[in-house]
Parts: structure tokens; sequence; C-alpha cells
């Protein structure tokens, strides 16, 4: 029987945002040094915060104020997740859209928009050109439409993982595509995906309103905020949430964000494996007044605040942020980065000329290729790392793993993140990056106490020296 939507699911599910209260929060909270010493201290200690503790952080105004939240934020990263910074690319695979969304080059009523899906044997050549430079996890990225059902998206699933190019192979699929109900989730879930993302773009129901006309499906706010629970139901419990940043004022999505964390972790006793905190960019047919921006300095902010409220979440800053701000803010509780990145839809296999917005969702910021951002890392001191094996050991939630046995990023995560490094050197690195990526793996090394593991790491990036992939621990 044909996939129909079936929305009456939202009908009774839990609203947990309580506007209210967050309003209270900002407007009650002072910036108080000694309490905001006390929460750099629990936070310090990896404890998740809680929504007064957030907005007493989303109060911090002074310098040595900042100053200590930035070197808190960078600290706990270290301290989280070592160097490693996870490295992917967002793979558009269709632009038609039902919906109109007033901030998206891909909503229904933009005139300009050049609309266009990809065929199954165009996705395995846009899979190809992303493998051969080195790609390894991917987000397909779909427009909202019933050309879009579960079983198209499972079947594009399918067509990237069947792509075997050279020794490359997309190793992990994610997916940011519209809520689905049970059934639809399920079909998908099927196909061995990765993180399933919804951004709630914002957690203020007037403001989206505002922005989601209501005879659109995704002018349901609730069929939305519900989404991520019904994709537990279906049995993923690999939840990417986020805000479009720039639609209200960015401190009550922070509490949006926070506030959705905790309802996950609470009713399914799993937090979000990721929050992405996009800022709104240009886009083509987009004639907004936007009145909350979130100035670059409010954004590090942002970025340092999250960090301590939710130890336990991944963060990914996007390639819509420029070059500057990502060397930046990459140090204040990152984890994860898209590279390479081309939105045009066809766009790996057609690079020859500059971003043109009829054919993007928005303008990209940060147009470095895989490497040139690899280099960055690397002379960032960051290990570029593109490790899958929690997810492919059947460890789900890979971050709860780091968190939840002592020892395991030291043990697991950075040792295959060097791996995964390693591999990509030999295989698709100039000889400059290479140089100086094999420089790190070494200063790396000094830091794994001498024993058995450590001979097994080395013994297996000799392996790969000679040849092997897909080494993993
Ligand atoms: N169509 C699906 C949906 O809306 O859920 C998939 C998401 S859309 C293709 C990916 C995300 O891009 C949106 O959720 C939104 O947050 C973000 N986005 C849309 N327009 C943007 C813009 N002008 N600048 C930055 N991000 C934007
Ligand atoms: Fe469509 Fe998603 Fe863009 Fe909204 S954000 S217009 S749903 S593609």
């Amino acid at each position: 029987m044909a996939y129909k939507l079936d929305r009456a699911l939202s009908k009774g599910a839990q609203d947990f945002i309580d506007a209210e209260k967050l309003h209270s929060l900002l407007s009650t909270s002072k910036e108080d040094s000694v309490h905001i010493k006390e929460i750099f201290a629990k936070s310090a200690e990896k404890n998740p915060l809680t929504l007064e503790e957030v907005a007493a952080l989303l109060s911090i105004k002074s310098e040595e104020g900042t100053a200590e939240l930035f070197e808190t934020a960078k600290t706990l990263k270290k301290k989280i997740y070592g160097n490693r910074i996870v490295l992917f690319a967002p793979l558009y695979i269709g632009n038609m859209c039902i919906n109109d969304c007033a901030y998206c080059g891909f909503k229904k009523s933009a005139k300009s928009t050049i609309r266009k899906t990809l065929t199954a044997e165009e996705i395995r050549q846009e899979v190809k050109a992303l493998q051969d430079e080195g790609q390894k996890r991917l987000i397909l990225v779909f427009g909202e439409s019933p050309l879009y059902s579960p079983d198209f998206i499972a079947a594009s699933v399918r067509e990237v993982y069947s792509v075997h190019s050279g020794n490359g192979a997309i190793r992990r699929v994610n997916i940011n595509a519209a809520p689905m109900d049970v059934a639809g989730y399920k079909i998908i879930k099927a196909e061995g995906i990765g993180t399933y993302q919804i951004f709630q773009e914002t957690y203020h129901r007037q403001t989206y309103s505002k922005y989601h006309p209501a005879n659109t499906v995704k002018g349901d706010f609730m069929w939305r905020l519900d989404g991520l629970d019904r994709a537990f139901e279906a049995g993923i419990d690999d939840m990417g949430i986020g805000a479009l940043i720039g639609l209200y004022d960015w401190r009550f999505e922070v509490l949006g964000l926070v506030s959705h964390a905790i309802h996950l972790k609470q009713k399914f006793g799993v937090g979000p494996h990721t929050i992405s905190f996009p800022r709104i960019q240009p886009a083509t047919d987009m004639n907004l007044e936007l009145p909350y921006t979130c100035s670059d300095s409010d954004f590090r902010k942002l970025v340092a605040i999250l960090r301590l409220a939710v130890p336990y979440t991944g963060m990914i800053m996007t390639a819509r942020e420029s070059p500057q701000i990502r060397n930046e803010v990459i140090h204040l509780g990152v984890s994860q980065i898209d590279a390479g990145t081309h939105l045009e839809i066809g766009g790996y296999n057609n690079k020859t000329h500059n971003q043109q917005l009829e054919r993007e969702q928005f303008q990209v910021g940060d147009t470095r290729g895989l490497e040139e951002a690899s280099k960055w890392l690397i002379d960032e001191g960051f290990i570029p790392s593109f490790c899958t094996s929690c997810y492919r050991a059947g460890r789900t939630g890979e971050h709860f793993m780091e968190f939840a046995e002592k020892g395991f990023i030291q043990k697991f995560c950075t040792p295959n993140a060097l791996l995964t490094l390693a591999e990509y050197l030999q295989d698709y690195a100039s000889e400059d990056t290479r140089q100086a990526g094999m420089k790190l793996i070494t200063k790396e090394l000094e830091n794994i106490e001498e024993g058995a593991w450590k001979e097994k790491i080395k013994d297996n990036l000799r392996k790969i020296n000679l040849g092997e992939r897909d080494l993993r621990l």
C-alpha cells in the first residue's frame, strides 16, 4: 500500500517549550559573578546545566565574565572530545518543496529557484565525486515534497552506500528532511542511517507563525516540535536538533534548544546526539527584515554557552559561517563541521562556476575544499576525523559511549580518529598536507601510554601505510 503521511499523530503531543518561563528567566537573570563561577565549576565537571543556570550564563556581559566563559568552554571541549573535529559534507538530493518558509531559497513561492531532484545515477555520480575527495560521512538533505517519501529517502540512502570508488566508501549517512510519522521513520531507519536531524527553526511560537504560513505542513509548530519524539518511537535513537539563529532573540533559542535536549533525555533517556545553530544567510527570493540578528560576538557566546549546557551533545558549526568565524569559534566547543561543501544540486560534479543562489538553498560562507579545510585543522592542532566506528560497531549514540565509559575517548576515539586521518592522508591529501598530518599523528602517538594497546595502534597505522583500509579499534 502506498505510504501516506499521518499527521493526526501530533495531536496530544507534549509542548515542552514554556515560553513564559523562558522569557521570565531571561528578563530576571542578572550577571552575578559569584553564581556564574559556581556554574563554571559545575560544567567543568561535565554536568549538564539547568535552564536557570543557562539563563545566568546568558546574562554575562562583562569582559572578564565573557573571557572566563570562553576559557571554560575551550577547556571542557578538550576534556571531553580531545582535539578531534569530525568532518562531513551535505548532499542535497532535491529542492522541490510544498512549504513556504520565508527565509529559504527552496520555498514554493521562490520564482527564480531552479528546481532539481537527483536521479539514482546522479546520486551515484555525486557520491563518487565526494568519495574521490576523501569524504566518509554525508548528510542527505531534502525539501519537503510528496516526491521525497520515506521510500524515496530510503532508496537514496541505499544508492549512497552502494558506491565504492577506489578506496572510497561512505560509512555513515545522516538525514536532514521533513518530520515524518512513525511508519515513515521506520522505513528510513531500516536503511541504516546515522542521525536524523530536524531543526525547529525557532522555539518561539509567534515568530514561528510569522515565517511559516499556517496553510503549509511546516506551519504546524507542534508537528515539528514532536518530530523527534516520533522518530524515537520508530526506533531512531540518534537525533539532531537545531535552531535557525536570527529569526528571534538568540538567547531564547538557546533556552529552547536546551529545553528540547532536557525533554528528550527525560522522556527517552537519550539526549540529542547533535545540536546545530545555523545563522540565516542570504538566499534567493528572500526579502526579509530580520530584527533579531545575532552578531559575531553574540555567536561566540551562543556556542560557548551551549557547550557548557549540554556537554553530552556534539556541536555542529556549518559552512554557512565564514572561514574567519570558523577559525575562532571552532575552539569554543564545536565537535563537527562540514567541509568541501557544495549546496547546488549536482554541485559536486559541477564546480566550474561560483555560487549561484538560484541553484542553492542559501549562500555558503566557507567555500574551502576538504583538502584546504583539513590542512587548516591540522595547522590549528586539531585531528580531522572521518571516524564512524561507534555507529558501525552498533554503539548507537556515539557521544554517549564517549561519556559513559571512563577513558573511552583516549582509548578509542582519538586513535580511531588518527587511523581515519592516516587513510585520508594516504589516499587523498596533497604532499604538503600529508607531511603536516603525519607529524600530527606522530605527536599524538607520544601522548598515548606505552604498551600493547599503543603497539596495536601503531600496527594499524603501518597496515594503512601498506594499503589496508577501514581499520578500527
Ligand atoms: N526541508 C526540510 C525541513 O525544512 O525540515 C529539510 C531542511 S532544509 C533543506 C535545511 C535547513 O536549512 C532548514 O531546517 C533551515 O534551518 C536551514 N535554512 C533554510 N534557509 C536558510 C538560510 N537562508 N540561511 C541559513 N540556513 C537556512
Ligand atoms: Fe522547504 Fe525546508 Fe526550505 Fe522550508 S526550510 S522551504 S521546508 S526546504
